[in-house]
């Protein structure tokens, strides 16, 4: 027997159509890349996107086209992805913190017709504009007045191209699983590799991400995303905060500590999501003005682990709730949030944050299993650990452009995280499977490692890469920053972390170093890492 019930596509255009019917003057406040504060709302944010939409529909472009942008999070950006969407373009947020060439590269692979720029990234666009032979036109997100002399192809300013249209517009129609949006993992090995959303994905993933037990979002909610748009699909926030009606506060390009708390507390923010390089910037900030976080209720902290000095000290000096996430683009990108079950609710101290720094549990859609090397099940004991699988409506089954089956024969996708899993079901990432540390044939959690090392006063960051030993294979090497002004000896910081792991996990030497390479979003590059200190010799070989 076939349904009764309607035929409503998914459509990511209904969710602006929402916020601007039910949530018309909640406000949509920026901190513009040209420096003064914005103010709109829903109301304003379709009407203009309903414009831009116009606009991209008189230049030409059709369903499935590719509308690149590379921008901050401000409201012009929030807009551009309506108005793509709405078109039945795709939106393909290209982060510009890779480099260069995977730059180029990225947008040739998708091919992308327009690119939406912001000011920022405008002399790198006219560097590499060259070997960019399928874009047509660049819009420069600003007004006239900001408007710099480029010789970027048809370029013009956002505010002069979008006033060409009058927002008498209708959405294009078209099936739910429709391509949305586009986002390329940065591949820290190969070339990087093409997800693409549906606007049936996007919607799942934001219905998903607005449970209680994960953002939790509701109209009476002000959110700021620093997480950027370009990073992992903006971790569904551009979509569940207008399906929530929740307020929205976008930092722009200024990232740092005072400017971030600046942001959150001017605008009473009460729910926020970052990784953890941010919180790390805003705890130091907060350290040294004494300031404090009055209106804040949920601090999400993803994209990598999530340190238990830094859950301790929103928890119990700033009064934040920590929600630690885990995901990746390939899982648009939200795979589970740490929230406390019942079994968990009661839980206080030392043994709260021992939850606390796990990933947490999938919501409903996402399925896990953990797997040995021989694809065997491993139990839900919290100890065992294996590689991390998952499926749903809302994981990649292939990449773009790439026949490669990324599939097991059961639907599942390999994260490339290795993970135990409670008996609870909270998930916890021990290490990356390239990463972990080899040593005696048993593994170390080069992650849990960095994790203990920050929790030492002085230390600001801590890597732990595995380096060649001549009878145990590999023994980990502690590589650390140090806080502004601080040092310590070796054996002070290993002292610190005996007892809190097995023995034969504390690393057989450490190395102080000014700065620890980053990723493109913000991750540990052990890479690179691991091509530095790849002739070291340990004390201990
Ligand atoms: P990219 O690979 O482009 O940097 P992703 O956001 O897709 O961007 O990266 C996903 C990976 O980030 C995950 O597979 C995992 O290794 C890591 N990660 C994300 N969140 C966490 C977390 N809370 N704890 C530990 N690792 C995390």
């Amino acid at each position: 027997m076939l349904v009764l019930m309607q035929d409503w596509p998914l459509l990511c255009h209904r969710v602006i159509d929402h916020a601007a019917t039910h949530h018309a003057n909640r406000m949509v406040v920026s901190r513009s890349v040209e420096g003064p504060t914005h103010t709109t709302n829903y109301a304003g944010i379709r009407a203009r996107a309903l414009k831009v939409a116009q606009r991209l529909d008189r230049d030409g472009i059709r369903l499935g086209d590719r509308v690149a942008t590379l921008a901050w999070n401000t409201w012009r950006h929030l807009e551009a992805w309506y108005g793509i969407m709405g078109v039945g373009a795709i939106y393909h947020t290209v982060n510009p913190r890779l480099f260069a060439d995977q730059i180029v590269w990225i947008i040739n692979h998708a091919e992308d017709r327009i690119v939406l720029t912001d000011l920022t990234f405008v002399p790198l666009l006219e560097k590499l504009a060259d070997k960019l032979p399928t874009v047509e036109r660049y819009i420069v997100l600003t007004d006239a007045a900001h408007m710099p002399p480029t010789a970027l192809r048809n370029a013009v300013a956002y505010e002069t191209w979008i006033a060409e249209a009058d927002g008498d517009f209708a959405w294009k129609s078209f099936d739910e699983n429709t391509a949305a949006g586009m986002c390329y993992t940065s591949g820290t090995t190969g070339n990087p590799k093409g997800v693409v959303y549906s606007h049936r994905s996007n919607i799942l993933l934001a219905l998903t991400a607005n449970e209680p037990d994960a953002f939790g979002l509701s109209s009476r909610d002000i959110v700021m995303p620093v997480v950027p748009l370009f990073h992992a699909n903006g971790w569904s926030i551009a979509f569940s905060a207008p399906i929530a009606g929740a307020s929205l506060v976008m930092p722009g390009m200024k990232l740092d500590g005072a400017s971030i708390h600046e942001m959150l507390t001017a605008y009473r923010v009460s729910c926020t999501a970052a990784v953890p390089t941010i919180w790390l910037m805003l705890l130091q900030h907060l350290e040294a003005t004494g300031g404090a976080l009055p209106y804040l209720k949920r601090v999400v902290i993803g994209g990598s682990a999530c340190p238990r000095a830094m859950a301790q000290k929103f928890e119990n000096i700033y009064g934040v709730q920590v929600i630690h996430a885990w995901g990746m683009t390939e899982m648009s990108p939200l795979g589970s949030l740490c929230t406390l079950k019942p079994e968990y609710a009661s839980l206080t101290g030392d043994a709260k944050l021992d939850v606390l720094v796990k990933q947490g549990h999938p919501p409903f859609m996402i399925e896990m299993k953990i797997e040995d090397d021989a694809g065997r099940r491993l139990p839900w004991d919290g100890k065992s650990s294996g590689r991390l699988m998952v499926r749903g409506p809302t994981v990649a089954r292939a990449y773009y452009k790439d026949d490669s089956d990324i599939l097991d024969a059961e639907g599942f996708f390999d994260t490339g995280d290795v993970a135990t899993m409670d008996p609870y079901g909270y998930m916890q990432i021990t290490d990356r499977s390239k990463d972990v540390i080899k040593s005696g044939g048993e593994w170390i959690s080069s992650i849990e490692l960095e994790n203990l090392a920050v929790g030492h006063p002085k230390v600001a960051e801590a890597a732990v890469i595995g380096v060649r030993h001549p009878k145990w294979d590999e023994r980990p090497l502690l590589v650390l920053v140090m806080k502004k002004g601080e040092s310590i000896g070796k054996n002070d910081i290993l002292d610190y972390m005996r007892g809190k792991v097995a023995n034969w996990w504390i690393p057989d030497d450490v190395v102080f170093v000014d700065e620890i390479p980053h990723t493109a979003t913000g991750k540990i590059q052990k890479t690179t890492l691991r091509e530095r200190f790849k002739d070291y010799r340990l004390p201990t070989a």
